[in-house]
């Protein structure tokens, strides 16, 4: 039940309803059926003739009295005199009138009408003097209108003073009831063909014999009467309500049965239309329900069924605008590349109890989108998912950009949740096939299983948890719940990492790099520090990951570059060539402003770019691969000088070495540390070496910490070292003193 309230159909079912109730859908109802009777048009009974009083001045009582002679010569069928009668002015006027009407006998009837009609019915009625209609009878006209004086029905009886009297339709059209006690009047009368005389014409004997002869002549004047709407045609006359109300009452039935059944009928072809498939069906039905609401009402009234569509309309128009509505953010949820739903869609979506969100993350995505052309982009997300619904065995996956995959699973334990997602990584050791090409892979999982936190958070934290994975080589990371409570810290480090850049809490320290065949400093790398206030340090590689996803490492980059020309230049001016080595983040390498950007700043601070050395690392979080190389060559095109960053930790270093046009190696400091007492970390070193200088490459050791490991490194030919046993990382005044003070001891020497 709870479900079906929150459906499209029961919130316009229920806002329907209450409109109805607080009485604002009558004006949809009146808008409707003013609308239909301007279309739908039938002619007045021709076996009514009016004779209009409306072209003169008020006749007396003896004028009256001829023209009801007049006309009785004509023999009708029966005469309605529907005029005020100016008794009392005339004696001998008055008898002759009340002598005509006696000698009608029951063929005639006077009409009394309300002087008032508003939407709680008729009152203040207008009777002739018995004195002159003697004993023949009074017929009523009442009605009840709606809130713009547009009569909806009226009664077929009134009592009045004591006396029941029936109504002028029901007279005319010779009933006493119907199964309600009121009726309603068929609009679709149009009152300009009533058929009608003018008094005067009448008088003169102006009009083709035989016209009155059978037939029901109205003798009537509305000058006195207030004019009321009437459907399709603003305000008339209440002649026409009559005439209209006795046409409705010759039909087989008159019964009003309401908006319900109306209202229960669309209600359900849309849940039938739902049922549906296919879109043909499915519009099919919902156009049958629209001209349903709109023609039944009609159509039904021709035989005297009263249907309000008020509730209807207004409930497939809510219907409508939220099924739009729905229809347009699932096309913002859907990615247009693969047409599959994204992680909007899943992130505002509520998520079923007992599940974990997993996001996975394709290594190199962007390089396999690269090399494909363009329309078999959706294509390959399309296989991608089509894996992972296989391997995970749930239907939706939701696609992201850059490679990420989402889903939500049954939240098992821990160890079966890992080993499940072990089997579907497997999955992905089969090259991708799409179109011609084959592509080798590798797919990272993030996953969330706090549950209980809201959809966008889990979406987001299994998305940092993949991108995580990912970047550390990892198959799985798993997010931890206490983690969220750096999420407010993490969020806001946008603008801590700008705020440290002016105040000074970010810095730049320098180590030395040491030549062994000079034997002499020639250079330094600049690595970056935070003393944040309140946090104190904070590591670079944790900050530099942060300032990764607050998307802040461009600035971050470039303000390093500045501050370590500024540094070099500095150096160089001792007369020592000085070389100076910035790192460069892997999420930095692939970007497409990257070499404009770094031949600006060279070119701004008049530097030559040898004296630069760029460390990169491989690692497998370079989404595009072909872009980072690219960009390699162009720096190393413009006078950089390049270096291989932790050479031997990474997934694919070989690979890199011969993709990329490197001067250099950085031997990492795992190996380094431990070439005194581990033979095999010595066997990887040297051979490291011969392999570096037999392409060309000159090798840097880091992480020096004993004059042993110092020693050992120069006779196995390495060429510059750096690390603790040489120098620490210093801020750049103490760096330069100690620079100072050995070239100056070298001079003294030399
Ligand atoms: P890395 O490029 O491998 O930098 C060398 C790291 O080894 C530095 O750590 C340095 O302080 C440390 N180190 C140097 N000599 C020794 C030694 O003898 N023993 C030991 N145990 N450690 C030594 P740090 O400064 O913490 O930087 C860590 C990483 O952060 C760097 O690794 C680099 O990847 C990154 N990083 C630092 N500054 C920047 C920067 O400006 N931009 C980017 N993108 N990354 C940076
Ligand atoms: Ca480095
Ligand atoms: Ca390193």
């Amino acid at each position: 039940m709870r479900t079906f309230l929150r459906t499209p159909l029961a919130i316009a079912l229920l806002l329907g309803l209450a409109l109805r109730f607080f009485g604002l859908s009558d004006a949809i109802g009146h808008v409707y059926w003013n609308l239909g009777y301007k279309v739908n048009h039938q002619s007045a009974p021709a076996s009514l003739v009016l004779v209009s009083l409306d072209d003169t001045a008020e006749l007396t009582t003896g004028e009256q009295a001829r023209l009801l002679e007049i006309v009785r010569q004509q023999v009708p069928r029966k005469v309605y005199f529907d005029a005020r009668i100016p008794y009392g002015i005339s004696k001998s006027g008055d008898a002759k009138l009340a002598q005509s009407v006696a000698g009608f006998g029951k063929d005639i009837a006077f009409v009394a009408r309300a002087g008032k009609v508003d939407t709680y019915g008729a009152t203040d009625f207008k009777f002739p003097p018995r004195d002159i209609i003697g004993q023949a009878p009074i017929v009523v006209s009442a009605w009840n209108a709606n809130f713009l004086y547009y009569v909806e029905s009226g009664p077929y009886a009134l009592e009045l003073n004591g006396r029941t009297f029936p109504s002028f339709s029901a007279s005319l059209a010779g009933v006493n009831d119907g199964p309600e006690s009121v009726f309603y009047p068929d609009f679709s009368v149009d009152p300009v063909s009533i058929v009608r005389i003018p008094v005067k014409a009448l008088l003169k004997g102006e009009f083709a014999p035989g016209l009155l002869t059978g037939r029901t002549v109205v003798i009537s004047s509305s000058s006195q009467v207030p004019l009321l709407g009437y459907f399709g045609h603003a305000t008339v006359a209440p002649l026409a309500h009559d005439i209209a109300g006795a046409v409705a009452l010759q039909k087989p039935v008159s019964l009003n049965i309401t908006f319900v059944p109306l209202l229960a009928l669309i209600a359900l072809l849309i849940i039938v239309a739902g049922r549906k498939r296919d879109r043909r069906s499915k519009l099919l039905i919902y156009s049958v329900a629209i001209a349903t609401t709109f023609g039944l009402p009609l159509l039904a009234r021709t035989v005297g069924i009263v249907i309000s569509p008020d509730v209807s309309i207004v409930m497939l128009a809510i219907y409508g605008s939220i099924r739009l509505w729905q229809k347009r953010t699932r096309q913002i949820q859907h990615t247009s590349v693969s047409g599959l739903p994204n992680l909007l869609a899943l992130s505002a979506s509520s998520l079923p109890v007992g599940r974990d969100v997993v996001v996975a993350v394709i290594g190199r995505y962007e390089e396999i989108l690269a090399t494909l052309p363009q329309e078999l982009h959706g294509e390959c997300a399309k296989q991608i998912a089509r894996r992972i619904a296989v391997g995970s065995g749930e239907a939706e996956i939701y696609h992201g950009d850059s490679g990420h995959f989402a889903w939500i699973e049954e939240a098992r334990p821990l160890e079966m949740q890992l080993s499940h997602l072990e089997g579907l990584r497997a999955l992905f050791s089969a090259p991708l096939q799409i179109g011609t090409h084959t592509f080798d892979t590798n797919i990272h999982f993030g996953l969330d299983r706090n549950e209980g936190l809201d959809a966008l958070t889990r979406v987001n934290s299994a998305l940092a948890s993949a991108n995580e994975a990912l970047s550390n080589g990892r198959a799985i990371e798993l997010f931890e719940a206490h983690r969220l409570a750096e999420a407010p810290w993490e969020l806001s480090l946008h603008a801590r990492i700008d705020e440290g850049l002016r105040n000074g809490d970010i810095w730049l320290a320098f180590q030395a790099q040491w030549d062994f065949e000079t034997q002499t400093i020639c250079g330094a790398e600049a690595l970056i520090r935070w003393n944040h206030p309140t946090r104190g340090p904070i590591a670079p590689d944790a900050f530099i990951l942060q300032a990764e996803r607050a998307g802040r490492i461009d600035a971050l980059t470039y303000w390093v570059l500045e501050e370590a020309i500024t540094a070099a230049l500095a150096v160089n001016l001792m007369g020592e060539r000085f070389q100076m080595s910035v790192n460069l983040s892997a999420q930095m390498v692939d970007k497409a402003d990257l070499v404009t950007n770094f031949a600006e700043i060279v070119q701004r601070r008049g530097i030559d770019a040898s004296l630069l050395t760029v460390e990169v690392t491989e690692t497998s979080s370079v989404r595009n691969r072909p872009a980072a190389c690219h960009n390699l060559t162009q720096l190393r095109n413009l006078g950089f000088r390049l270096s291989i960053d932790d050479f031997g930790t990474g997934e694919a270093s070989l690979a890199y070495l011969a993709d990329l046009p490197s001067d250099e190696l950085k031997l990492d400091r795992r190996f380094v540390s431990k070439i005194v007492e581990s033979e095999r970390d010595r066997v990887i070193v040297t051979s490291t070496i011969g392999l570096a200088h037999a392409l060309g490459q000159s090798v840097v050791a880091e992480g020096i910490e004993d004059a042993a490991t110092f020693s050992l490194l120069r006779e196995l030919g390495c060429d510059l070292a750096q690390g603790y046993y040489l120098g620490r990382p210093q801020p750049f005044a103490v760096f330069m003193r100690d620079y100072e003070e050995r070239l100056s001891r070298r001079i003294g020497r030399g």
